[in-house]
């Protein structure tokens, strides 16, 4: 056996720590040659008065191994404190947010079956630039910064994903008949770019009646890239329209690092109730596996949970009358899913 790869994890808030046991029990179980070091983000740093919520420490362990899994943290209100996630992103330069959003039908209720859309978002430009401010006591103003090697590495990224990944098509979705200079770049470089691409089917729609499609015909959709707000907004609601939010992984990839984590927030409503699904956390586990170069052993996982659900095994956010066979918590859907590897 080869020499474990050691990534970063961090447990994070709410329902995190639940739902990363269950995850670290099956790639255990599935003999994912990983070895792992854990690191405090997030809420108990902020109370500390480490106002970014990442340590010192915690950084010096990320950067020497380069990939992080991450179970949700939770957004403390109010100003002066720093969103981890976003800090993440820029500090790590995760220029790009990979989104699946499919639809697990018959197994688990979707209105539209055929659903099997990837969100590319550009993860670090756009209005979550940081520059924002209180221009005077009446008026407030943010700068929207859409940039040509922002812009042109999200489009190639979306493509070369599309060729990787055995996909027939890619819509780049803006606000270019409002916003012509901004999003009027990242339509034209689109243009461009999917010249070199001539396997791969390109389109344009406005973000409007883009969003629309994905929640009315899904199924016409494949890749969307997208600049960071308008990605934003359209993943969360392509993740709800194929299911469920607690399904859906993502990854934020850069050139020298990577994180991967859920696409759902902490759930404090059901924080240590055991009731959690573990599933968004599990699939950002497969496409990290995937990541560092165990595509086998994330096959595997994902074929077993694929399974579990098809068995009808399921957790309070997808169980249905009718569909579900069996109700199950957290762990017992993690045992659930090392019975099926
Ligand atoms: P949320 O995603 O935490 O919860 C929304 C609803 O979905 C809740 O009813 C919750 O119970 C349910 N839910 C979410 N994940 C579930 C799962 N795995 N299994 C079963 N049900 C699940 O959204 P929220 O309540 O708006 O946010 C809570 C906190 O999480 C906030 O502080 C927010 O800022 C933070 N947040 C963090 C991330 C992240 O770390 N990437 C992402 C989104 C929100």
């Amino acid at each position: 056996m080869g020499e474990k790869q050691r990534i970063t994890i961090a447990r994070g808030d709410g329902i995190g720590p639940e739902i990363m046991d269950a995850v670290l029990t099956i790639l255990e179980a599935a003999g994912a040659t990983l070895a792992y070091d854990e690191i405090e983000i997030g809420e108990k740093i902020y109370r500390q008065g480490i106002t970014s919520g990442i340590p010192d420490s915690a950084w010096e362990i990320i950067r020497r191994n380069r990939v992080l899994l991450k179970a949700p943290l939770t957004t403390p209100q109010g100003s002066g404190f720093k969103s981890v996630n976003v800090t993440l992103r820029k500090s790590l330069g995760l220029f790009a947010n990979i989104r699946p959003c499919k639809a697990y039908a018959p197994f688990v209720a979707s209105a539209f079956p055929g659903m099997d859309v990837v969100i590319i978002r550009e993860n670090e430009e756009d209005l979550y630039g940081g520059i924002e401010y209180q221009q005077t006591a009446e008026m407030t103003q943010v700068l929207k910064l859409i940039s040509r090697p922002g812009s042109e590495s999200i489009i190639r990224y979306a493509f070369e994903y599309a060729r990787a990944y055995g996909r027939r098509k890619v819509t780049c979705m803006t606000k270019d008949n409002i916003m012509k200079i901004t999003d009027g770049l990242f339509h034209r470089l689109f243009n461009e770019i999917a010249a070199e691409y001539p396997d791969i089917q390109a389109d344009h729609q406005i973000i409007d009646i883009g969003t629309a499609r994905v929640a009315a015909q899904p199924e016409v959709l494949d890749v969307i890239v997208t600049p960071n707000l308008y990605g934003d907004i359209l993943s969360d609601v392509a993740a709800q329209v194929a299911g469920s939010v607690g399904l859906a992984g993502s990854a934020n990839v850069g050139r020298d690092f990577a994180m991967f984590e859920a696409i759902h927030g902490s759930a404090p409503d059901i924080a240590g109730k055991g009731i959690a699904n573990p599933s968004g956390l599990l699939q950002a586990a497969v496409q990290m596996l995937v990541h560092v170069g165990l595509a086998e052993t994330a096959e595997h996982i994902h074929n077993a949970w694929l399974r579990t659900l098809e068995d009808g095994i399921h957790t309070i956010d997808i169980y249905r009358l009718g569909i579900s066979q069996k109700r199950v918590g957290t762990q017992e859907f993690a045992r659930a899913v090392i019975e099926r590897l």
